[in-house]
């Protein structure tokens, strides 16, 4: 097909209506039929718009202006939305965010799982700001300047960043010390393509109950020069820090963290709570990042489960346990299975800091570990999921169907590979009764769904 057969071409200018939003929340509109995706366009508005890539089936646009704003455009209140990659719907309200994330999710269900199940009202937050915990950023280098912030959109480009609306001011906080430490000792920020530098990336992390802080530097190379004055800056400038970890991570990679871990100052974790449970956190385990909506998705997770306190409970991609401890307080036992040896070792230390004994956890992958436990005669009533962007492995889909627990409670981050994996539990012999989407990560396209399936 030539370039000729599309109806737009590149630079040519035309006027559309935006009729809908794309997963990554651009509008998307229609030229004689032909679909252009067009950054910051919301439904129902009409605009003027640049032509500036086309493809075969899709073009995209840029909007040069907009000639009837839909009353659910809002201003964004950070002063650099429209560079930084790392929230894509500030320019929305907050009200169609959460209509936009439920119709997301219909839509991938009916599409993808051919699904027809109630897909409730997004749980949303009260004050959608200033919610992450976690800070995870790359350093680098602006005329000679140290620069941290997220990439600009589809580029590596770092976008500097003086505070982050959607992070814990604490965070900010512990960005702000580390650049002045760069700048003031000479640390050169890593440079991925000279593979030359120091610094690669700042973890913060926060613990919203307790407000301890850890501050883990991701370096290059082990050797650290000027480590005892470092320290001692970071300690004096960052309140509530309780633990300062280096990273080493010597690979050519945008994998962010290394292999080796090691405590500079302090312990290597902090704790935080959510409901009554206190967790250990360290540097490289997964946490939820949302606490606040942590606490309602696990609520619902657990209404979902309906324990009565004689269950047996697997929790598949359990992470440091909090699911699994959640649980245990009103199941007989849980079983939790992680792939991060660290997560896991938190998981067991977090099962003894909160007296919990009827939660055991192991080290592997899910789908590996499960058929074992299999093997052992372990019968689950309930089978908690909660697998990463691309969801479960195949195989542990068809243990589950094997082990034939009475309920499934599916807790996942991308609708897409949900409902692909709500299809194959359907298919074999499960229903899906209820999902319920949670928005852990407001002014960003992502949206988290907790789902209840029961065996028919
Ligand atoms: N349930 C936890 C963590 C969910 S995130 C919580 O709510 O905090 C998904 C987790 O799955 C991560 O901790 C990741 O390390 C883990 N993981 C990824 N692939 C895995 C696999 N094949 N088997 C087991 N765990 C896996």
């Amino acid at each position: 097909m030539s370039i000729q057969e599309t109806p737009v071409t590149k630079n040519d200018i035309v006027e559309v209506e935006f009729k809908d939003l794309s997963h990554d929340g651009a509008g998307v509109a229609k030229v004689e039929g032909y679909t252009l995706f067009v950054p910051y366009g919301i439904p129902g508005e009409t605009a003027r718009v640049k032509v500036v890539k086309t493809k075969k089936g899709y073009g995209f646009g840029k909007i040069i202006d907009v000639l009837e704003e839909s009353e659910e455009r809002n201003t964004p209140p950070c002063p650099i939305f429209y560079k930084c990659g790392g929230c894509q719907t500030q320019h929305i309200t907050y009200d169609s965010q959460l209509k936009f994330k439920q119709k997301q999710v219909k839509d991938v269900m009916e599409r993808i799982g051919k699904i027809d199940v109630p897909i409730h009202e997004v749980l949303g937050m009260e004050d959608p700001w200033r919610y992450r915990n976690k800070a995870q950023v790359p350093v680098g280098e602006e005329g000679g300047k140290i620069v941290a912030g997220f990439y600009q959109q589809r580029s590596h480009k770092i976008i500097d960043m003086d505070q982050c609306l959607i992070q814990e001011q604490e965070n900010d906080r512990v960005l702000e010390v580390v650049k002045g430490i760069a700048e003031k000792y000479g640390i050169r920020a890593y440079d991925e393509r000279s593979h030359r530098g120091t610094l690669r990336h700042v973890v913060a992390k926060y613990g919203k109950q307790t407000k301890d802080v850890m501050v883990v530097l991701v370096t290059k190379q082990k050797d650290l020069p000027n480590r005892k004055n470092i320290i001692r800056d970071i300690t004096k400038q960052v309140p509530g820090v309780k633990s300062i970890v280096q990273n080493i991570n010597p690979k050519r990679t945008n994998v962010i963290f290394g292999d080796e871990t090691r405590v500079l100052w302090g312990n290597d974790y902090i704790y935080d709570t959510i409901g009554d449970i206190k967790f250990a956190i360290s540097a490289r385990s997964f946490y939820q990042v949302n606490p606040d909506q942590t606490k309602v998705l696990y609520d619902q997770a657990l209404h979902y489960a309906g324990l009565t306190g004689e269950e047996t409970v697997i929790d598949a991609y359990c992470g440091i346990g909090t699911i699994s401890l959640f649980l245990a307080q009103k199941a007989k036992k849980v079983y939790g299975v992680e792939i991060v040896p660290e997560a896991i070792e938190d998981a067991k230390r977090n099962a003894e800091l909160n007296g919990i004994s009827n939660a055991e956890f192991e080290v592997g992958e899910a789908e590996t570990i499960i058929p074992m436990w299999k093997k052992q005669g372990i019968e689950p009533d309930v089978f908690v999921v909660d697998p990463p962007r691309k969801g479960c492995d195949e195989s542990l889909l068809e243990t589950i169907l094997e082990m034939k627990p009475k309920k499934v409670v599916y807790v996942s981050c991308n609708p897409a590979t949900l409902a692909r994996d709500l299809r194959i539990l359907e298919d074999g012999g499960y229903e899906t009764k209820e999902v319920q989407p949670v928005d852990m990560f407001p002014h960003t396209t992502h949206v988290e769904c907790v789902t209840w399936l029961v065996r028919k």
